[in-house]
C-alpha cells in the first residue's frame, strides 16, 4: 500500500468562541482549501503566535471549529517562539503546554492548554487498516524512500470511519529530515 505523505505546517485549531474573540461575534471563518481529513478544511483566516521569544504570522487555522483550541507546532517553531514543547496525538490536550498567545485582528486569547508537537501519524480508513492489520491508537513502523529516505517509528494510527482518509502526516522538520518535496509514499513496514 503506498501512503501519501502530508507535511503539515505550524496551524490552529479553535473553539467557536475563541473564532468569535479572535475575528468579532458572528465571524464564519472562509474556506482557503480542502485538507485531505473528510470535512475539515484551512480557512483564508490566518494569526499571529506570540510566544515568550518570538512570534509567528502568517499561521492557518483549520476548521471547521473544535471542543477546545489547538496549537500545533514544530520543534522549531517551539525555539523561534520560546515554548517548552509538550509532544501529543493530536485532541488530546490535558497536560499540553501553553504560555502561547493567538492573535487576531479582533483581540486575542492565551492558551493555557493546547499547545503540542502532534506525535506522527497515519490517517487510514477502518477498511484498509485491516488490510495491514492495524487499529485505531496502535504504533507502527513506516517508511519513506528517496535520497533522505528515513524509517520512521512510534507512528500512531488513527482509523475512525468517516474521519480518517489514507495520509501520513508529518511536520516540517520531520517532512524536511526526510527530504520530502513533493508528492512521495510511505510504506508499512511492522506493527510496534
Ligand atoms: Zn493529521
Amino acid at each position: 500500500m503506498d501512503i501519501p505523505v502530508e507535511v503539515s505546517a505550524h496551524h490552529v485549531h479553535l473553539t467557536a468562541q475563541d473564532i468569535a474573540t479572535l475575528f468579532g461575534a458572528g465571524h464564519a471563518l472562509t474556506h482557503f482549501k480542502e485538507v485531505s481529513q473528510p470535512g475539515q478544511f484551512a480557512s483564508k483566516e490566518t494569526v499571529v503566535l506570540r510566544g515568550p521569544k518570538g512570534e509567528i504570522s502568517g499561521v492557518r487555522i483549520v476548521g471547521p471549529a473544535r471542543e477546545r483550541t489547538q496549537v500545533e507546532l514544530s520543534l522549531t517553531n517551539c525555539r523561534t517562539m520560546g515554548v517548552d514543547p509538550v509532544f501529543r496525538v493530536s485532541g488530546e490536550l490535558d497536560g499540553a503546554g501553553g504560555g502561547v498567545a493567538i492573535v487576531g485582528p479582533n483581540g486575542e486569547v492565551e492558551v493555557q492548554e493546547g499547545v503540542i508537537v502532534a506525535l506522527r501519524h497515519l490517517h487510514i480508513e477502518p477498511a484498509k487498516a485491516a488490510e495491514l492489520g492495524v487499529r485505531h491508537l496502535d504504533r507502527i513502523t513506516v517508511r519513506i524512500g528517496g535520497e533522505r529516505g528515513v524509517t520512521l517509528h512510534h507512528v500512531v494510527v488513527r482509523s475512525r470511519e468517516g474521519f480518517d482518509a489514507l495520509a501520513l502526516h508529518l511536520d516540517t522538520d520531520e517532512g524536511n529530515a526526510a527530504g520530502v518535496r513533493g508528492p512521495v509514499t510511505a510504506r508499512f513496514i511492522e506493527m510496534e
